[in-house]
């Protein structure tokens, strides 16, 4: 058997194993509560499936990503009006993980200066093909770099999860926010109703696209260790698959209720303390 890799936030070792799912073992830590892929692929494996997922065929025949334009522009407007709440353009706009580049097509209408990184070359060049986004770097955010407190609002949306190193990518892009700056974080929360019924045939429970399963109450606990104050939180999208909660009414009763199985965090970065001279 393959020996399953340390916890990657707290170096433990993983302290249960949940499930199998096509070969991938799930494990969990039980020392911070994150759930993981025990034996990940490589960055090549990966880049490859991001390619097919944006452009190419996928499996079980779902719309491609970018077939879905008009779905994620819509998502896209929802994301940023609910970040400008603690934060208003203009300003400097990065967001980690920006596919094709919708999100940053919507926030430069609003007023942002946009840049994004995105693993997936495909779907960087339609974002700089088909919006002229020329600030989108095709590269894991392992190897990007910009300088300190670069950025007014960063986001992290729908990508987390995705990182084979997602402690270390949550560090770097704090570190390129400036004091008073907004960070958006957004993932699959894997203690929500859904997954807790479901286990492994829970709809996002799926390896190697997903390598990273949190909770709510691990990032109240990780965000504020980084120097974060979390300003807003919410959580939306399905109860259960199939469920009708497209409908605005369903919608709004389960982001109420908090039952949805994707969680959003607004995290603002600590302003610099006076020097005290
Ligand atoms: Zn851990």
């Amino acid at each position: 058997m393959i020996p399953s890799i340390p916890c990657e936030f707290c170096g433990q070792p993983p302290s249960r194993a949940l499930f199998e799912v096509d070969g991938y073992r799930i494990v969990e830590c039980r020392s911070c509560g994150v759930v993981y892929v025990a034996n990940p692929p490589g960055i090549g494996e990966l880049k490859e499936e991001y390619d097919a997922f944006h452009g190419g065929r996928v499996p079980n025949d779902k719309p491609v990503y970018i077939d879905r334009r008009a779905s994620k522009i819509k998502g896209a407007r929802r994301r940023m009006k609910w970040l400008e709440q603690w934060i208003a353009p203009p300003g400097r706009f990065l967001d980690v993980g920006c596919a094709a580049g919708f999100c940053l097509d919507v926030a430069r209408k609003r007023g942002w200066e946009v840049h994004g990184v995105e693993i997936s070359e495909v779907a960087a060049r339609y974002a700089r093909e088909e919006f002229g986004l020329e600030n989108v770097r095709c590269a894991p955010i392992e190897s990007v770099e910009y300088p300190a407190g670069h950025f007014d609002l960063i986001t992290i949306w729908a990508c987390i999860e995705h990182m084979t190193h997602p402690a270390a990518a949550l560090e770097k892009a704090v570190g390129w926010l400036r004091p008073g700056g907004i960070l958006g974080i957004n993932t699959c929360n894997r203690y929500s109703l859904g997954p807790r019924v479901k286990g492994r045939r829970w709809r996002l429970m799926t390896p190697p696209s997903h390598l990273f399963f949190f909770s709510r109450a691990f990032f109240e606990r990780r965000l504020p260790a980084l120097g974060l104050d979390i300003v807003g939180y919410g959580t939306g999208n399905f109860v259960f698959e199939g469920w009708p909660w497209r409908t605005k009414k369903i919608r709004r009763m389960v982001e109420r209720l908090q039952l949805g199985d994707v969680m959003s965090f607004a995290v603002r970065k600590k302003p610099v303390e006076d020097g005290g001279e």
